[in-house]
């Protein structure tokens, strides 16, 4: 009944993976509150954005679903303070690339198939989930990697999901940051996708209580910019004279983009986020213990992989380099709560 993309999704969706994500840092750990975004959640509002700007430009909108649930599925726990140090410990053996990770998970890891290991999911969510990669991991990639050393560009779908990813986490984070009390409204006014809406929905609503100011100026800065995606794309591809899939893929340059004017704004808010969020002393004391707790885990199971379930230690089973990658499989795939409950247990 379905076609090979909605097949795809549903495969994600009922991967061991994919429910982890539930589990997972985006900025905030998962047990600091129940109304921060997870992973889940995350890859929830990445794929909802995705489908509208599918359906406005006709793009493949299952294939958009499948990408943007499977973006982060290689995520390591902790957020990017856990790839960090997961890539630190696997510096002699080939490094930790979330992204790659993501590939990892569905080509390889996943284990639930009579007929085949990993989803066997198709070469264009592959392609979409593969977002970047360095040369040297590309080279071993076969087809999959050649447009990372030719400096071409993925299909339409695959452009989008990332540039969806990005709108979700700028907004989320202005709306999780305000509720973790790290972020200052009078600061984000400074902001021109944050502060215009701000002053527009002020002026219409004086006397809105500041949750639903928030959530509408939110909302509103996500209708913008989707707006602008949308449009903006929609000229490119005309500009282009793009007809098929390969004339897109043959582009050095992206055409699923903001305009210039939007692109700035949303640049300046993620560094903003950056400055102010991502770096807030509070997030980077708990990045601090969670990533002494990977690498605390990374060594311990190293010196002895009877410390993993027997499936693990069986892989691990080996040269050096073998062991590692193992270790790095293992301890990627934990949720926030398993591995500090783990670290705990082994330390
Ligand atoms: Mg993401």
């Amino acid at each position: 009944y379905r076609g090979e993309f909605q097949r795809d999704r549903d495969r994600i969706i009922h991967s061991t993976a994919f429910r982890r994500l539930m589990y997972k840092t985006q900025v905030f750990v998962n047990h600091e509150g129940d109304l921060y975004r997870t992973r889940l959640t995350h890859s929830l509002e990445v794929t909802q954005i995705a489908r509208t700007v599918a359906l406005a430009l006709h793009l493949n909108e299952p294939l958009v679903e499948a990408i943007s649930l499977a973006h982060d599925l290689g995520h390591t726990p902790f957020g990017h303070a856990g790839q960090d140090a997961l890539n630190k410990c696997m510096r002699d053996y080939g490094g930790f690339e979330h992204n790659l990770q993501s590939l990892r998970v569905v080509d390889e890891l996943e284990a639930k198939y009579a007929d085949f290991p990993g989803l066997n999911l198709t070469w264009e969510t592959r392609e979409g989930i593969l977002k970047h990669c360095s040369a040297r991991n590309a080279r071993d990639l076969g087809d999959l990697g050649e447009r990372f050393l030719e400096r071409r560009q993925p299909g339409l779908e695959a452009q989008l999901v990332n540039v969806a990813d990005a709108i979700a986490y700028n907004n989320h984070d202005v709306d999780d940051g305000l509720r973790a009390g790290l972020l200052d409204i009078q600061q984000l006014r400074t902001q021109p996708l944050f502060g215009n809406h701000y002053d527009d929905v002020v002026a219409a609503y004086p006397d809105l209580e500041d949750r639903r100011l928030i959530y509408e100026v939110i909302r509103r800065m996500i209708g913008h910019v989707v707006t602008d995606l949308i449009v903006n794309t929609a000229g490119n591809i005309e500009v282009a004279g793009i007809e098929t899939i390969d004339d897109a893929r043959s582009r050095d340059r992206p055409l699923v983009v903001f305009s210039d004017e939007v692109y700035e704004a949303h640049t300046g808010l993620k560094q903003f986020l950056r400055h102010n969020l991502y770096r807030h002393e509070k997030v980077r004391a708990m990045n601090e213990r969670t990533r002494a707790m990977v690498e605390e885990l990374f060594s311990s199971y190293m010196a002895d992989t009877s410390r993993m379930p027997p499936w693990f230690e069986t892989q691990a089973d080996g040269n050096e380099q073998r062991r590692a990658r193992v270790v790095a499989d293992y301890i990627a795939g934990m949720t926030d709560r398993f591995a500090i409950a783990e670290h705990e247990r082994l330390s």
